[in-house]
């Protein structure tokens, strides 16, 4: 049996375990230097004022939502395609999600369906850019002005991607990151919002440490004991550790997008005359991230369980977040509420990519792939 080959994994070097061991020996094991260091460089990735570090990209979604102010009797627009986090953060500040629909093409949030889903209660729009390809902000960002609503971006697939030159991080009011080890890069746990305003940078800091409008490190140097909690937060810091990782993994970010789009071009060029094995569409004015290389296939389910067994460790991005029990359950959401993202659902495979995946196994994962693409349960792709 062959070694098992997972969708995605971390790139970690000497130089990345020397960072951490560093600040391990320091003063500062969180509250310290690394969080600003790592914050002003996220910063400069994103071309943004601000980065405000969060232990983790589902707590920074919880951040955007209280920096917005959201509560009861708003709604948020997400799409339906996405991870559960970008809806439950709108549920953590008592607001509504309302799901919109994707492109068939792209699976990237359809704006002709966010139009369709505004209402008196719309308060914002968060962008998912599905797979690291962002989405038509141009398109969303008109419809956001045109109602007044704030476009806000989950760009946890996109680190280091671009929409017309201007890069992820800097496409939306507020943008949120994550560093998850599958994600491009890694903290173990981390995250980050990055913002130009000021109002919202001060609000997301003031969320992530407890609503008190302080730190540790800027009371010491006041030599003061006072502070004051203003508002209902949390403790969603990151501590230096994984800051000190975060920094020495953004130095590597250009290698890591590079080995990744190769990877995609490899896969792309192989099922380019497939009509069973269908790569998503990419829109020619973005750099894509890929986080994610995503594959729609006609029998989406024998084909997952024959290339697992083969130790391919093929995954499913995502079931749409208005399926889950808990949607249902709470705010009524069924089966026909978006349902392009439903039928792309029953198709759509996601193939190992990451920097660490070697041409061979890459070679593995496209015979094992192609095989099943043109074995004979595998029925034409409808239309
Ligand atoms: C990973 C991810 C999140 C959550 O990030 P965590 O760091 O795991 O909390 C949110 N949204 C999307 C689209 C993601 O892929």
């Amino acid at each position: 049996m062959s070694e098992f080959i997972p969708y995605g994994r971390q790139w970690i070097d000497d130089d990345d375990v020397a960072a951490v061991a560093d600040v391990l020996r320091s003063d500062w094991l969180t509250t310290g230097p690394k969080v600003a260091e790592f914050e002003a460089a996220l910063a400069a990735c994103g071309g943004t004022r601000y980065a405000v570090a969060y232990c983790n990209g589902t707590a920074a979604l919880h951040g955007m939502m209280f920096a917005l102010d959201i509560g009861p009797g708003d709604e948020v627009i997400v799409p339906a395609l996405t991870f559960a986090a970008t809806a439950n953060a709108v549920v953590y500040q008592g607001g509504t999600p309302v799901f919109a629909d994707v492109d068939p093409d792209t699976l990237l949030m359809d704006p002709a369906s966010v139009s369709a889903r505004i209402t008196a209660r719309t308060r914002a729009i968060i962008a998912v850019d599905y797979a690291g390809q962002p989405c038509d902000y141009d398109a969303l960002q008109s419809l956001a002005d045109r109602h007044g609503l704030a476009l806000l971006a989950d760009a946890c697939h996109a680190l280091g991607g671009s929409y017309r030159g201007r890069r992820a991080g800097s496409l939306a009011r507020m943008t949120a990151f994550s560093f998850h080890p599958v994600k491009t890069i890694a903290c173990g746990e981390g995250g980050a919002v990055t913002t130009d305003d000021a109002d919202l940078n001060a609000r997301l800091r003031l969320f992530r440490n407890h609503g008190i409008s302080t730190d540790h490190r800027q009371r010491e140097a006041a030599g003061a004991w006072y502070y004051e909690m203003v508002e209902l937060g949390y403790n969603y810091r990151l501590s230096d550790i994984h800051c000190a990782l975060g920094l020495s993994q953004l130095a590597k970010l250009p290698r890591f997008l590079e080995r990744r789009r190769a990877i995609a071009r490899r896969y792309d060029a192989a099922f380019a005359g497939s009509t069973n094995l269908q790569p998503l569409a990419r829109q020619d004015n973005v750099e894509h991230a890929y986080h994610l290389y995503v594959v729609r296939l006609p029998e989406r389910d024998a084909a997952f369980a024959t290339l697992r067994r083969q130790g391919i460790g093929v995954n499913v991005h995502y079931v749409p977040v208005h399926l889950h029990p808990f949607y249902r359950q709470r705010f009524g959401t069924a089966a026909g509420l978006c349902p392009v993202a439903e039928q792309a659902y029953r198709h759509i495979l996601s193939l190992p990519i990451y920097p660490g995946l070697s041409d061979a196994d890459q070679t593995r994962v496209l015979g094992a792939v192609r095989s099943v693409g043109e074995s004979t349960d595998q029925k034409k792709l409808a239309g």
